[in-house]
């Protein structure tokens, strides 16, 4: 038998040379039992794989959550106790049932008390209309179209009323209550309906858990108290059809995901890769909170990770993502991780963070390949190709992420600075650190070394020590610069002076 008929796989085998006859005898023998065993070898772990498969399928294609007669958790069942709740809250909830309505705290709130995390806000729903709240409170002011909403505003809090929802009747382009896309996607949700329906709507089981101030019970509608016992993430109903109606569901499943420290049912998982384009229909304002969501939430990194895996990543930063795929160094993924660990970081303790500096650093990349182009391939000088780039991947972005003026203004006093933080000489260096982003556009230096940039190590280890001098050690750091990084003196032209009319009389 010759080695060209043998699989690269079986490489394994010695090679064949013999020289008599009962030695070709044990190697062919040998030569056959190895193949024989390989063989055995693969059709087991392809029979695993089968195995596997069908395993992942039939959960996959588990029976949709659905919504049941409540299950009624009493006071003496469940350890929430009114002082977990805001006050505010408790205030709105008696004004409405004074009012005659029904009224429940319901959804994150519950959810995260549950788990012991002080939630985050407390929505209440009720069966009032928007406008019959309105009536009840002052300090009420309604919003929104796609769905309606009260918001309740005490000072800094602002507790949320949202009425009961309802069924949907098919897509109709003209009803001003309901109106759904081509794609199944709900572009207005104003049905109101019974509060059974209401948990139909609600996104995650976990999330369909209504406490009431009538008698202090939790209602669980979806098993959301078992889905928490079992710290898992699944959509109520056929999750296609929910993605479709709503795809930032998508982000919700991982944004819960992490927070909690849950898996995603794989029914609930299993859609998102084919769907994640959905998102490309969600208006840019809406991505840009989803994604401040995502990324200030000191889950960052996770999320980040979770994201890429789950092909959404790619539907935000289209541009980062490809970059990222087409890396063979792995440095800007780990540049983004780097981001988002120190972002959760300041987070966890308390510091501020801005999405001009999360967003400077997400567009870092595409701005580069951008900048490098324009000088490549139009012989752009550096500086005007950076400038010119920079209005390119800010316009890009915003065509799918509306970044607020506020924030893309700091983005680019970031990278601006990072171009001239090596021009340190005369008043230059003092100057830079005088700008109001500079501490900003010094931690980005910084992040750019740490997650690899080796180049600019000495220029970070420069300004690190700058700004603990004084102002005459800053001199003396500025004087004992090498004549070329301190940069020229810029040459001051003078203008001739005019000459005077000769007269010639
Ligand atoms: P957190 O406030 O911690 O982000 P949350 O669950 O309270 O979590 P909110 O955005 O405050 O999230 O929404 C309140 C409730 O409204 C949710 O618990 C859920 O029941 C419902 N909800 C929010 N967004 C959706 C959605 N896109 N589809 C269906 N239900 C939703
Ligand atoms: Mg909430």
């Amino acid at each position: 038998m010759s080695e060209q008929y043998l699989s690269p796989k079986l490489n394994f085998l010695p090679p064949l040379v013999y020289h008599s006859e009962p030695c070709r005898f044990t190697y062919v023998f040998y030569y056959f039992w190895r193949i024989h065993c390989f063989r055995r070898q693969v059709i087991i772990s392809k029979l695993f794989k089968f195995c596997r498969q069908l395993v992942g399928q039939s959960e996959a294609k588990a029976a949709p959550v659905t919504c049941t007669e409540p299950k009624l958790i009493p006071r003496s069942e469940h350890n929430i106790s009114r002082k977990q709740f805001s006050p505010n809250a408790i205030k709105v909830l008696y004004r409405l049932k004074d009012g005659g309505y029904d009224a429940y705290l319901v959804g994150g709130c519950i959810r995260d008390i549950l788990l012991g995390i002080e939630p985050k806000d407390f929505d209440v729903v009720t069966n009032a209309t928007p406008e019959q709240v309105k009536k009840l409170f002052r300090n009420c002011r309604l919003i929104g179209r796609r769905f309606r909403l009260a918001h309740i505003v005490f000072g800094r809090e602002i507790i949320e009323v949202a009425t009961m929802r309802g069924h949907h009747q098919g897509q109709d382009s003209k009803n001003p209550i309901s109106q759904s896309s081509e794609h199944g996607q709900l572009l207005r949700d104003n049905v109101y309906g019974t509060i059974e329906e209401d948990a139909e709507r609600r996104d995650f089981s976990i999330n369909a858990l209504y406490y009431s101030v009538n008698d202090f019970s939790i209602h669980d509608f979806a098993n959301g108290i078992k889905a928490i016992k079992e710290r898992k993430i699944e959509l109520i109903g056929d999750p296609e059809t929910r993605y479709r109606e709503d795809p930032v569901r998508m982000l919700r499943a991982v944004r819960f995901a992490t927070k909690l420290d849950m898996q995603i049912a794989p029914a609930t998982k299993a859609p998102i890769k084919e769907l994640a384009d959905l998102l490309s229909n969600i208006p840019p304002a809406r991505l840009f909170e989803e994604t401040l969501k995502l990324f200030l939430n000191g889950k960052a990194e996770q999320n980040y990770h979770m994201l890429r895996e789950m092909g959404l990543f790619k539907q935000l930063f289209p541009t980062l993502d490809a970059i990222i795929e087409q890396s063979d160094s792995g440095f800007e993924s780990r540049f983004i991780a780097q981001m988002f660990a120190n972002t959760d970081q300041r987070i966890n303790a308390d510091k501020k963070v801005t999405p001009a500096f999360v967003y400077a650093a997400l567009l870092w990349f595409p701005l580069l390949k951008r900048s490098e182009q324009l000088q490549q391939q139009e012989q752009m000088p550096v500086f005007d190709a950076f400038a010119q780039a920079m209005n390119h991947v800010l316009a890009e972005n915003s065509q799918h992420i509306a970044v607020p003026k506020r924030f893309t203004l700091g983005a680019r006093d970031i990278w601006h600075i990072q171009m001239r933080l090596d021009k340190r000489g005369g008043q230059r260096a003092y100057r830079l650190s005088q700008q109001p982003r500079f501490k900003a556009a010094y931690d980005f230096l910084l992040l750019r070394v740490e997650s690899g940039e080796n180049e600019q190590q000495e220029l970070a280890d420069w300004w690190t020590d700058y700004l603990k001098q004084d102002i005459n050690g800053q001199k003396e750091m500025v004087k004992s610069l090498p004549s070329q990084e301190a940069g020229k003196p810029r040459r001051r032209y003078r203008r001739k002076p005019k000459k005077k009319p000769q007269n010639n009389d």
